[in-house]
C-alpha cells in the first residue's frame, strides 16, 4: 500500500474533465467542484463539471454509436473481448484504483483491496461471459388465416443507459451498472458522485485503452442537482440505472416517467441482522460487527437493526461491544486502521444528529457516540441497546457506524420486527438450525437474505430491493434483462407443401 503522500501525488495523474465520445473536454464547462479528502479535510483536486452542453453531447454520441457507429455493429463476442480486456487493465492497475478509493472516500486500505476491486473485476468478467449468450426464444404459435406461423423473440439493447452512482463504493457499484449494460450492447453515460469521482475518471481512461469505440462509454462528472438532473431528464436517455438515496431515486423516477423510460433503482436500507438463541455467538458477534461497521456503516445493506433473542441478549451484546471496541478508527493509510472517516461534513453532522436522537428517544448508548479526532469526518463505532423498533434510530437510514440493538422473544416476533420497516433491501440470519434459517429467509421481506455471514457479494446473484429500497434487479441474468428489450417476431409463412 502506498503512503499517504504518494497517494496524494497519484491524484494528479487522474483526468479531471468530462470524457465524451473518446475525448476529454472541458472547453464548454462553466462550473467546477472540489474533491475533498475526508481525513485531512483538504482539497484533493478540482474537477470540471458537465453542464447541459456536455450532457447533450454525451447522449447524442451514445445514440450515434448505437445507430451508426462501430459499437452498434460490435457483436456479442466482440463485446466480450472488450469487457475482458477492460477487466485485465483494471486488474493491472488495481493498486491505483484501491489507493484512490481510500483517499477519495476515507475507507481503510484493506476494503477496496478485498472487496471493491475484486468485485469490480469479477463483474466485468462475469458480464463478458453473458455478452455472446443474449439469446431469444422460439415460441410455437397458431396458424394465421390458415397459414403456418413462425414466432421467436430477440433481446435487443435498451439503448442509451444513464448510470448514476453514489459515493460509498463508486468503483464497484459503477461496474454493476456499466458491465451488464455494455455486455447487452447498450451505450453508457456515467454520472459519478461529486464526493468521490476519481476512480470513475480513471476507469474512463482504461475504457479508451481497452479499445471501446467512441460513444460506447462517456463520463460526466458534476453535481447531482445539475449534471445528474440534466442527464436523468434527457429525452435521449432510454434507461436510468440509479443507486443512491430514496429521495433522489424518487426524482429520477419522476424524470423517467415523463417518457415512460425504464429505471433500475437501488436505494437505501434499514436491514435487520437477526441473532437467534442457537447461533454461534462469537461468530455472530464478529459477523454482525462487520455488517454494521464495514465501510464506516456507509453501506446500503448495512445491518443497522440488530435483533437479538432475549435469552442470549446480554451474552451477545457483551461480545458485540468488544468487537466494536476492537475497531481502530483512523487514517486509512495508517497501519492497522480498520475504520476510516465519513465522506463529508454533512454526513458527519447527519450521523451525529441521529446519535443525539437515539439518546433523546431513551435508547442506551453502550459504546461510541463521539468524534475520536477533532480533524477529519470521523465518528466512533456506536451501539445503542434497549432500542424499540419505533425509535428514529430504528426507522431511518443513518448511513454511518451506528447499530440499534432490539430484543425479541419468539421467532415470529423477530420476523414481525424485521418486516416492520419502510425498507426491504437485505437481511442477515444467525442460527445453527438449517431448517429455521430457510423458513425465516422466506418470511423476511428483503431482496437478499444472508445466512451466517453478512451480505456475501457475487455478480452472479441478483441484487436489489423493494419498498423504499427501490425496484428492479442488477447483476446475474437480471442485469442483462434490465438492459435489453424483448422483441417478438412473427412470420406468416406462405410456403405450402407440394401436393
Ligand atoms: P444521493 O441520492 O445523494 O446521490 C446519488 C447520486 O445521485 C450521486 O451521483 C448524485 O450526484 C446524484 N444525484 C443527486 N441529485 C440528483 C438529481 N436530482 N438527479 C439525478 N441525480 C442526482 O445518494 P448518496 O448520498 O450519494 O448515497 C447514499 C445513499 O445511497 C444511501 O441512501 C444509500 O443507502 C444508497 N445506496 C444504495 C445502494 C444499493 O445498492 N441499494 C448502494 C449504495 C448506496
Amino acid at each position: 500500500m502506498l503512503a499517504r503522500t504518494e497517494a496524494e501525488q497519484l491524484v494528479s495523474t487522474v483526468p479531471t474533465e468530462p470524457y465524451i465520445a473518446g475525448r476529454w473536454d472541458s472547453s464548454h464547462s462553466v462550473d467546477t467542484f472540489d474533491v475533498i479528502d475526508p481525513v485531512t479535510e483538504r482539497r484533493l483536486t478540482t474537477v470540471a463539471a458537465a453542464g447541459a452542453h456536455e450532457v447533450d453531447e454525451a447522449v447524442s454520441h451514445a445514440r450515434s454509436a448505437l445507430d451508426e457507429g462501430v459499437w452498434g455493429r460490435t457483436d456479442g463476442s466482440g463485446r466480450a473481448r472488450l469487457l475482458n480486456h477492460l477487466a485485465d487493465l483494471i486488474e493491472a492497475r488495481s493498486e491505483e484504483f484501491a489507493t484512490l478509493e481510500s483517499l477519495d472516500i476515507g475507507k481503510p486500505g484493506f476494503e477496496p483491496r478485498a472487496i471493491d476491486l475484486p468485485q469490480t473485476i469479477q463483474a466485468f468478467r462475469y458480464f463478458a461471459g453473458w455478452a455472446d449468450k443474449v439469446e431469444g426464444r422460439s415460441i410455437p404459435t397458431s396458424p394465421y388465416m390458415g397459414r403456418p406461423t413462425h414466432s421467436y423473440t430477440v433481446r435487443e439493447p435498451v439503448g442509451v443507459v444513464a448510470a448514476i452512482t453514489p459515493w460509498n463504493s463508486p468503483t464497484m457499484i459503477g461496474a454493476w451498472k456499466i458491465a451488464p449494460a455494455l455486455a447487452a450492447g447498450c451505450a453508457v453515460v456515467l454520472k459519478p458522485p461529486e464526493d468521490a469521482p476519481l476512480t470513475s475518471l480513471l476507469l474512463a481512461s482504461l475504457v479508451e485503452e481497452a479499445g471501446f469505440p467512441a460513444g460506447a462509454f462517456s463520463v460526466l462528472p458534476g453535481r447531482g442537482a445539475v449534471t445528474g438532473h440534466l442527464l436523468a431528464d434527457h429525452p435521449g436517455v432510454d434507461k436510468i440505472s440509479f443507486t443512491g438515496s430514496p429521495e433522489t431515486g424518487y426524482k429520477v423516477a419522476v424524470a423517467a416517467a415523463k417518457g415512460f423510460r425504464r429505471t433500475t433503482l437501488e436505494l437505501g436500507g434499514k436491514s435487520p441482522q437477526i441473532v437467534f438463541e442457537d447461533a454461534d455467538l462469537d461468530e455472530a458477534a464478529r459477523g454482525v460487527a462487520v455488517g454494521i461497521f464495514a465501510n464506516q456503516g456507509e453501506v446500503c445493506a448495512a445491518g443497522s437493526r440488530i435483533l437479538v433473542a432475549r435469552s442470549v441478549y446480554d451474552e451477545f451484546v457483551e461480545r458485540l461491544v468488544a468487537c466494536a471496541r476492537d475497531i481502530k478508527v483512523g487514517d486509512p493509510f495508517d497501519e492497522g486502521t480498520t475504520m476510516g472517516a465519513l465522506i463529508n461534513a454533512r454526513q458527519l453532522e447527519r450521523v451525529s444528529e441521529y446519535i443525539t436522537a437515539g439518546t433523546d428517544d431513551g435508547a442506551r448508548l453502550i459504546t461510541g457516540g463521539g468524534r475520536p479526532y477533532s480533524k477529519g469526518f470521523f465518528v466512533e463505532p456506536t451501539l445503542f441497546a434497549e432500542v424499540d423498533n419505533s425509535m428514529t434510530i430504528a426507522r431511518r437510514e443513518i448511513f454511518g457506524p451506528v447499530g440499534a440493538i432490539i430484543s425479541f422473544d419468539a421467532e415470529s416476533d423477530a420476523v414481525a420486527i424485521a418486516n416492520d420497516s419502510e425498507y426491504a433491501l437485505a437481511a442477515t440470519l444467525w442460527t445453527s438450525d438449517v431448517s429455521r434459517a430457510h423458513v425465516v429467509a422466506r418470511r423476511v421481506r428483503a431482496g437478499a437474505v444472508a445466512i451466517n455471514g453478512w451480505a456475501p457479494l457475487d455478480p452472479r446473484l441478483p441484487w436489489g430491493g423493494s419498498k423504499l429500497s427501490g425496484q428492479g434487479r442488477e447483476l446475474g441474468w437480471a442485469g442483462i434483462e434490465a438492459n435489453t428489450e424483448e422483441k417478438t417476431v412473427t412470420a406468416v409463412l406462405s410456403y405450402s407443401p407440394a401436393k
